[in-house]
C-alpha cells in the first residue's frame, strides 16, 4: 500500500500545503502505507526549483521523511521524482490514447470558451462543447497553418463514480458535466489530468489524501485509469479546505498562513498540533510530536465542513 504527497511548487508552502502533506502522511502511517512524495513541476512557467527545494526543506523541518527519501541525491529525492523527469511516460501514455481513437486537436482558446454559453462549472471549468471534433481536413489544415492544437480525450456519455472516503458517493455524468479535456497543452506539456494518473499507476499509489477542490479532477483521472488500462483505481480521501477569515481558500499569496512565517511562530510540535486541532483530531490546541499524532489520528474525526481559519 502507498499514499503520496505530490505537491507543486509554485511559490512557499502555505497552512493548507502543510494541512494536506501532514494529513496524507498520517493516513499512510496509520495504514502501514508507504508514503512517497512527487514534486509536480510540469507547469515551466509557474514552477521553480528553488520552490522545490524549500518545500522539501520545509517537509523535514516538521519531520515528514518520504520513504522514497534519497540519500545519493542532495535534496533527498532523485530526479525521477520531479514531474519535469518524466515527460517519456506521458508520451508513451499519450500514444496509447491516440492509437484507440481517443483523442482529437483542438484550436479553441481559452478566452474564446470563457466568453461562450457553454454551462460554467462552479469550479469556473467550462462543459467544452465539442467544438473541434468534427473539423473537416480543410478547416484543420488551415487552423494549424497559424496555432498548435492542444489535444483533447474524448469522454463519451460515460458516467463516473466512486466512494470517498470523507465525502461519500461521488457521481459525474462526463460528458454533460464535464466536456472532452485537455491531456496536452498548445505548448507541448502534458495536462496535469494525464500525468497525475500516468506517475500514481506506475508508482503504485492506492491511497490518494488531498483537498476537496480536486473532487471534481477524480472523476477525469478515473477516466483516463480505465483508458489507459490501470486495473487499479486507487482510493481517495478527499479533505475539507482551510479557508481564510473571508471564506477563500488560502493561497501561497497568504504571507500570514505561510511557511516562512509559520516556522517564526511555531515549533514542529505546535504546528501538528494546531493541524489536528483544526480538523478535529484533538479537542485543545497543545503540542504533539509526530510520533504521537501518528498515534491518536483518527481519520473518522475529520468532518466534510470547511474549516474557518479565525487567526493563526
Ligand atoms: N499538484 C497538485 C497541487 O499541488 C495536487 C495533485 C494531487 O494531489 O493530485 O494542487
Amino acid at each position: 500500500m502507498r499514499g503520496r504527497f505530490a505537491p507543486s511548487p509554485s511559490g512557499r508552502m502555505h497552512l493548507g500545503n502543510v494541512y494536506s502533506a501532514l494529513l496524507s502522511y498520517l493516513c499512510a502511517k496509520k495504514t502501514d502505507c508507504e508514503w512517497i512524495l512527487r514534486i509536480e513541476d510540469l507547469d515551466r512557467q509557474r514552477c521553480k526549483k528553488e520552490y522545490s527545494y524549500q518545500l522539501i526543506e520545509d517537509l523535514l523541518w516538521l519531520g515528514l521523511k518520504w520513504d522514497n527519501f534519497s540519500s545519493l541525491s542532495n535534496c533527498g529525492l532523485s530526479d525521477e521524482f520531479f514531474q519535469s523527469n518524466r515527460d517519456s511516460f506521458y508520451v508513451k501514455a499519450f500514444n496509447s490514447l491516440c492509437e484507440k481513437g481517443l483523442v482529437y486537436d483542438c484550436f479553441c482558446h481559452r478566452a474564446d470558451l470563457l466568453a461562450s454559453s457553454a454551462p460554467h462549472l462552479a469550479d469556473g471549468r467550462i462543459v467544452y462543447s465539442g467544438k473541434c471534433k468534427n473539423l473537416t481536413p480543410e478547416e484543420k489544415f488551415s487552423f494549424q497553418k497559424k496555432q498548435n492544437p492542444s489535444k483533447r480525450i474524448s469522454v463519451e456519455g460515460c458516467e463516473i463514480s466512486f466512494q470517498d472516503i470523507c465525502y461519500g458517493l461521488q457521481k459525474c455524468n462526463l460528458a454533460s458535466e464535464c466536456g472532452d479535456f485537455i491531456i496536452r497543452r498548445a505548448d507541448g506539456n502534458f495536462s496535469y489530468q494525464l500525468a497525475v494518473v500516468v506517475d500514481d499507476a506506475l508508482m503504485g499509489i492506492n491511497q490518494i489524501v488531498r483537498g476537496r477542490d480536486l473532487i471534481p479532477s477524480a472523476f477525469e483521472q478515473i477516466y483516463l485509469y480505465e483508458k489507459l488500462g490501470f486495473s487499479q483505481v486507487p482510493e481517495y480521501f478527499h479533505l475539507p479546505l482551510l479557508l481564510s477569515q473571508d471564506g477563500r481558500r488560502l493561497s501561497k499569496r497568504d504571507k500570514d498562513c505561510d511557511m516562512g512565517f509559520l516556522r517564526g511562530c511555531f515549533t514542529p510540535e505546535k504546528l501538528i498540533g494546531k493541524i489536528l486541532f483544526l480538523c478535529g483530531c484533538i479537542e485543545k490546541e497543545e503540542k504533539i510530536s509526530l510520533e504521537e499524532a501518528v498515534e491518536i489520528f483518527t481519520p473518522q474525526k475529520i468532518k466534510n465542513e470547511d474549516i474557518l481559519l479565525h487567526c493563526i
